[in-house]
């Protein structure tokens, strides 16, 4: 059944942009230092005191701007946005408004099915955060200022997603893209990238938009997901009482599961914008822009689409490997250390890194990703497997040393002696002394249950200590399971 209403999801999302120093004043914008340590009288709004725009703030938000192909303002202004709480001390924030940086772009975002999905930025401003109230059950409500002045960009979609999954896919791309172009790091958790949730719905077929609610303290991707599915019910329910959904912001409360009033929803002139008159205007040349456009890194769902074409992978690994940009450089470093480079090696590759080693780095505890150990070292792994040197069960323990060590793979082998047993005679030993200890198995092998040979080898295999080679063994169980054959049947 085709239902009757039709969601229209926009999101507002701010990042917080990675400088060293506060968007107008030298204080450092460092996350967690004891509270109130990096103000001074320009982030605090001591009256004369006077901001100065961080150059950098400018640089990131041209990097996102021109990522998501909008249009930059030559000539951006500033302007306040006025209202009142305890941790905004001048009582205004200092943001963008009629004249924002970048207007006009989109981005791609790919959905469940595989499909792409084109959705409207409408604009991407500049902007201050605010500090922080830290309300205390002992000590009342404490202020820490530090964020206060901290650069974020909040970028503004158009009502162009219509699922609560879509959403999903939307904020997930937004945070890989500002991870790509190293503008933010896209902690939810942490709040340094946040998202507003704008909803409303429609009588399928309708052209008019319905009226929205803005769903704030949505802090990982399933609360977004979560939250607009309750609200999207919510309004139905509504519409099909007969009722008015009220224009209002509203709250997630993941405890309970569900949206709750906050505020009635303030219009744009209960803030009293005004342009800010402590502040030149922004002025962005043509050589500014076109030398942040040539520094641009390749875009992650370009770059997935490229590693499916260029080597050959599966999609599914493709959006693995590009989650992470360190991951998919490291990816192209090993493809490139491979001696014989091919789509099997290339695969091979892509089994070890989204295994073993995203495995290793999902268990180590720092923020920056480390990958334990130099492409040309699991480019040796992957190749030695591939020429039957050594089995996989040795490649994981040489990878391991390798890892612990930091020896190369081939001194390792010749190290201890592991490279992959050949040697037929002795093989062969070892297939005797499996056949005869299982005479159980190998009847089941002999009335047809092939896959008992499985068993087999893996017993030759183990009492080998994983030297031999695999596809040896098997011939050579083959061979001894059949010699047998004609005088048994029949
Ligand atoms: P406001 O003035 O309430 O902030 P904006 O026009 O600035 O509204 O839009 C804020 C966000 O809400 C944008 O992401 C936009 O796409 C989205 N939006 C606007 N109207 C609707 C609507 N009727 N339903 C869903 N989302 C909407
Ligand atoms: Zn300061
Ligand atoms: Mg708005």
């Amino acid at each position: 059944m085709v239902p009757r209403y039709e969601a229209v999801i926009g999101l507002e999302v701010h990042a917080q942009l990675k400088t060293q120093t506060k968007a107008f004043c030298a204080c450092s914008a460092e996350f967690g230092a004891p509270p109130n340590t990096h103000t001074c009288p320009v982030c605090l709004g001591h009256p004369g005191a006077l901001p100065v725009l961080n150059r950098q703030v400018v640089e990131l938000t041209l990097r996102i701007g021109l990522a998501t192909h909008c249009t930059i303002r030559r000539h951006s202004l500033f302007a306040r946005k006025n209202y009142f709480y305890p941790d905004l001390p001048k009582g205004y924030q200092i943001s963008q408004y009629e004249e924002p940086l970048c207007t006009g772009g989109w981005i791609d975002i790919e959905l469940d099915d595989g499909t792409i999905k084109r959705v409207g930025i409408a604009r991407i401003h500049m902007e201050e955060d605010a500090g922080k109230s830290i309300h205390d059950v002992d000590v009342d409500t404490l202020v820490d200022l530090n964020r206060c002045g901290v650069p974020l960009i909040e970028i503004v979609s158009e009502p162009d997603l219509r699922s609560p999954r879509e959403a999903y896919h939307y904020m997930r791309q937004i945070r890989q893209l500002v991870r790509y172009l190293g503008i933010c790091d896209g902690n939810l958790e942490e709040g340094s990238l946040r998202c507003d949730a704008n909803v409303s719905v429609r009588p399928r077929g309708e052209q008019r938009l319905g009226t929205k609610t803005e769903i704030k303290n949505l802090n990982s991707f399933r609360n977004l997901e979560k939250a607009l599915e309750y609200e999207i019910q919510r309004h139905i329910s509504i519409l099909e009482a007969g009722g008015q959904v009220q224009h209002e912001t509203r709250l997630w409360d993941a405890l309970r599961q569900e949206t709750r009033p906050m505020r009635t929803k303030e219009l744009a002139h209960d803030y009293r914008y005004f342009p800010e008159p402590d502040l030149v205007p922004v002025v962005v040349s043509d050589e500014w822009i076109e030398r942040v456009r040539a520094a641009l890194p390749e875009l992650p769902l370009q770059r997935k689409q490229r590693f499916i074409t260029q080597y050959g992978l599966p999609a599914y690994d493709a959006g693995v490997l590009c989650e992470e940009r360190e991951v998919a450089d490291y990816f192209e470093a090993c493809c490139a250390a491979l001696r014989q480079p091919s789509p099997e090696r290339y695969k091979l590759v892509s089994n070890w890194i989204m295994t073993e080693v995203l495995r290793l780095l999902g268990e180590q505890q720092s923020k920056e990703l480390r990958i334990p150990l130099p492409p040309e070292h699991l480019a040796e792994v992957v190749e030695l497997y591939a020429e039957e040197v050594i089995s996989s069960r040795i490649a994981k323990e040489v990878f391991a040393e390798a890892v612990q060590t930091g020896k190369a793979p081939r001194a390792i082998i010749t190290e201890r002696g592991l490279s992959q047993v050949s040697d037929v005679g002795w093989l062969r030993q070892l297939v005797e002394q499996v056949v005869a200890e299982h005479p159980d198995v190998v009847g089941r092998y002999r009335s047809g249950k092939t896959n008992a040979l499985g068993f087999l080898v893996g017993q030759v295999l183990q009492r080998s200590q994983g030297r031999a080679n695999p596809r040896l063994v098997t011939q050579l169980l083959q061979e001894r399971l059949q010699v047998e054959e004609s005088p048994t049947t029949h």
